[in-house]
């Protein structure tokens, strides 16, 4: 045995699954996760000493790559002061100024604890700004695991065939609309049914839980047309594309403002981190200058905001993100032609520093696309890269995350291991 799966096999009698977030269980594609030691710049380490390039990077968070120094500095300076007050902290202005300075769009900044935390937040104040209790979102987005949010979600939840969770209450799901990613007239449908009891339309403007699949030209614009006819509140969840997508996000990339945007992931520098916020108008509905209720214990904790305000200020540098976006295209470029000479139909999407490939020979905008490719090809092939020294998500719903220290030589190290991954394929 090796010792990740003794790890897995003890970890099994006492956490549910061994695991604390499903996706990280492998169910999907069979076989051990690997229980990692350490990571350090591309690359984790497990505890069988396997050294992996990782694609996962956290699923998102570390653009810098693990372990860096200046983060790690940042933590242990912060910690030194103790780690936890429950009273205001200049950092937190900092950080609210910082983003703020960014993401014109947020006005005002409240910072929470997770990525579920912003959107489950946002949604509420959407609610309590409009009046209104309907929600709508699109099928194979995740938004966090929240109730309302949990109704024909991506990620985890498409993976294990538990789009709509038991422990939802009807009474909970029926406020929330699913229509389809990409396709603005099933948005338009839905705002003529129901427009004026709508509070809000969340989304992933690139979304990354169905893979990585960009909007078409005019459907995000669409959408901010339609929640300005309505006044419905439009919630841009850039938990995964903020900093990632481009410094200022999705927004800034497509040139779409929302009214509220949810942060988490990057916005922590690897700590447990999300931030909400957009318009003064909306944000100060919230507690305590207005009535809409939102609270946390350890948010805007002293030591991950040091690691948050450590980690955007080096994204800031002119011309950070040339190099990762290059080798991001790289990539899925690498990928394509390794396909093609080894006769897999493939194609791939990239937005930025993050990349998804696709069993199948059409260009993937739908969510209907993208649960219609071939896993079997995919299973193969993940376990493949795995033995070859490569950790992609372990599932094909995820999208691949690149971080700065993915160089050029990590690259080709990845092409190559793509190269004879792809020959392996024996699966129709
Ligand atoms: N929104 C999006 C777009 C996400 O990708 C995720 C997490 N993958 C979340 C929200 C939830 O974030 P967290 O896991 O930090 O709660």
């Amino acid at each position: 045995m090796t010792n990740s799966e003794t790890l897995f096999a003890r970890a099994q009698l006492t956490i549910p699954g061994g695991v604390n977030s499903p996706v990280r269980a492998f169910k999907a594609v069979g076989g051990t996760p690997r229980f990692i030691a350490r990571a350090d710049g591309p690359y984790m380490f497990d505890v069988d000493n396997n050294r992996y390039i990782d694609y996962i990077n956290s699923w998102g968070p570390m653009v810098l790559g693990h372990n860096n120094q200046a983060i790690r500095e940042a933590v242990i300076k912060a910690s030194e002061n103790g780690l936890s007050y429950g009273a205001p902290t200049e950092a937190e202005i900092q950080m609210a100024e910082l983003v703020s300075s960014i993401v014109p769009s947020m006005e005002m900044v409240r910072m929470v604890n997770s990525g579920t935390e912003a959107t489950m937040s946002a949604i509420r104040l959407a609610r309590g700004y409009t009046g209104r209790d309907k929600l709508l979102k699109f099928e194979g987005c995740y938004h966090g695991h929240a109730d309302s949010l949990l109704v024909k979600a991506g990620s985890g939840a498409l993976t294990l065939g538990v789009p709509s969770s038991p422990g939802v209450p009807d009474d909970v799901a029926k406020h929330t609309l699913t229509v389809d990613f990409n396709n603005i007239d099933s948005v338009k449908q839905a705002f003529v049914e129901h427009g004026h009891d709508i509070a809000c339309i969340i989304v992933e403007p690139v979304a990354g839980n169905m893979n990585c699949i960009l909007p078409v030209p005019g459907f995000l614009e669409g959408l901010r047309t339609i929640c300005d006819e309505y006044g419905a509140v439009l919630i841009f969840d850039e938990v995964m594309t903020g900093f990632r997508v481009s410094l200022g996000g999705a927004q800034e990339r497509f040139n779409v403002m929302p009214d509220l945007t949810c942060l988490g992931k990057v916005i922590g520098g690897g700590m447990p981190v999300g931030a909400f916020g957009g318009k003064r108008e909306i944000l100060t509905h919230i507690a305590p200058t207005g009535p809409v209720y939102q609270a946390g214990t350890l948010s805007g904790n002293p030591i991950a905001m040091a690691a948050g305000l450590c980690a955007l200020t080096q994204l800031k540098a002119e011309g950070f993100y040339d190099s990762i976006f290059k080798n991001t295209q790289a990539i899925a470029d690498g990928f394509q032609q390794m396909a093609d000479k080894n006769g897999i139909a493939l194609s791939t999407n990239v937005a930025g520093s993050m990349f998804g490939i696709f069993f199948t020979d059409e260009k993937v905008t739908s969510y209907k696309q993208a649960t219609s490719v071939n896993q079997a090809q995919f299973n193969q092939f993940y376990h493949s890269m795995l033995s070859e020294g490569v950790y992609m998500a372990p599932a094909s719903y995820e999208a691949g995350f690149v971080s700065k220290m993915h160089t050029s030589d990590v690259v080709d190290a990845t092409i190559t291991a793509a190269d004879k991954s792809f020959a392996r394929i024996t699966a129709k």
